[in-house]
């Protein structure tokens, strides 16, 4: 532990593979040091150049079977990547959804939809890292969003409205989740939901427009307006209504990333904290003598710990092909609580000068918070631990 910026050891014990991915990843990540994500967050930028260097490094592919052209490893090694960035300072939020959203293909696409598409994807000659599913009037209620995907011959016709659609200006490809059946004609409302693959390229300006939202943390996101998009019917994903179930099929894999993110985030929080508390000196010792400011950061450091464990136990569960619901849903939020309390302590750590922006505390502070609203917010892997881990009743 002699930098900030290097992953705190915390319990995992790494493969040989492993840790030379994360050898790896940490090397990248110097090319792109703090002044770099400071600079694009100053101008809510995008990481064109991160982004193509992890691409080109082969790393985007990770999860993409070696028959069609991606390295073919698991879960463990995707949420490595994604640690090692977050634990250097940096973002994976402008890639992280290359990785997994393809998954969705993989798993149910067709024969001629996943060699179309996921060599391309494994080589980042093509982009899928939009995700369109969150409506403004459904929220977290899904199976009520009413984007409707009409079938006209061999063709669908797609009206509706898509919020917070993040990356859909840097992607070539979107996973739409859309209704084919109107809720009000189907036996459980989860029915008649289909999932899409369209191409953005062709359908931007054709009934596809998309508007960036500004948000407190540089992030990409955007709504997405399908105005009579016509879209040709071999776009469907696997069965028409079976859709719900494609999309949940993917949900596991995305907490159990973003969880890793979180603990990325920790580390690095952690790390510039308890730096700083060892050289700042007020009152003619180090800060970080006093125990108001030193055991806040002890605390995070175990909350990160059992987090990053609760992470990785996930992630072996998920890449054994292990039912893993209960452990990817309580590591994203142990994970996310323990990323916020360290942005919390790091930025009461360094006093005023965790507000000023060449710190990169405020920076982190803001990125990290997302994740207990984003993919998904606390209250509904809280729900979902009462109902499927403790047998209580539905909560909503
Ligand atoms: C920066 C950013 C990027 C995003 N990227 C994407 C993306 O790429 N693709 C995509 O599809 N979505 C994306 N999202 C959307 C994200 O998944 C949702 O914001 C999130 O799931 C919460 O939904 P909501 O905002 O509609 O909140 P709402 O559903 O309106 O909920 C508001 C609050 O009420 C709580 N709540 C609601 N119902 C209940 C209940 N029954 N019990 C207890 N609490 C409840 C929620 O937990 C939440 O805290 C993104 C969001 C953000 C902010």
């Amino acid at each position: 532990m002699t930098t900030s910026n290097a992953a705190l050891a915390a319990g995992v014990t790494d493969s040989e593979l492993i840790a030379s991915i994360r050898d790896s990843v940490r090397g990248l990540c110097r090319g792109f040091p703090a002044e770099y994500w400071r600079a694009l967050d100053a101008d809510k930028a995008y990481p064109t150049a991160f982004v193509e260097a992890m691409t080109q490094a082969g790393l985007l592919g990770v999860l993409i079977p070696e028959v069609y052209g991606g390295s073919g490893l698991g879960l463990t090694a995707a949420a490595a990547i994604l640690e090692e960035v977050h634990a250097s300072g940096g973002n994976a939020a402008a890639l992280h959804a290359q990785i997994y959203t393809m998954g969705t293909v993989l798993r149910h696409g067709s024969a001629a939809q996943k060699e179309m598409w996921l060599p391309r994807v494994a080589d980042g000659s093509i982009r899928l890292q939009a995700f369109g599913v969150t409506e403004p009037t459904a929220g977290t209620d899904t199976t009520s969003l009413t984007t409707f995907a009409r079938r006209e011959g061999d063709t669908y016709v797609v009206n509706g409205q898509k919020v917070w659609t993040s990356r859909a200006e840097h992607s070539d490809l979107m996973v739409l989740l859309a209704r084919t059946t109107p809720k009000d004609q189907v036996a459980k409302k989860s029915d008649g939901l289909s999932v899409f693959l369209i191409d953005m390229r062709s359908a931007r300006g054709h009934g596809l427009t998309i508007k960036p939202i500004a948000t407190m943390l540089n992030h990409a996101t955007t709504e997405v307006f399908f105005d009579n998009l016509v879209i040709p019917a071999d776009t469907l994903i696997g069965e028409e209504g079976r859709g719900f179930k494609y999309i949940l099929d993917g949900m596991n894999a995305e907490r159990i990333l973003i969880a890793a993110e979180c603990v990325g985030d920790a580390s690095w929080l952690i790390g510039k904290a308890r730096d700083y508390a060892n050289t700042r000196t007020v009152f003619n010792r180090p800060i970080g003598q006093n125990q108001g400011v030193q055991f806040p950061i002890a605390r995070n450091y175990a909350q990160y710990h059992a987090a990053r464990l609760a992470v990785y136990d996930a992630a072996a569960r998920y890449d054994a092909g292990l039912a893993c619901g209960e452990q990817a849903n309580i590591a994203k939020l142990l994970a996310s609580e323990a990323s916020w309390a360290a942005a919390d302590t790091c930025l009461q750590t360094h006093g005023g000068f965790g507000f000023a922006v060449e710190y990169d505390v405020e920076r982190k502070f803001r990125e990290t918070r997302l994740y207990q609203v984003a993919p998904i917010s606390t209250n509904m892997i809280l729900a979902y631990v009462g109902e499927h881990v403790l047998h209580m009743p539905r909560s909503y």
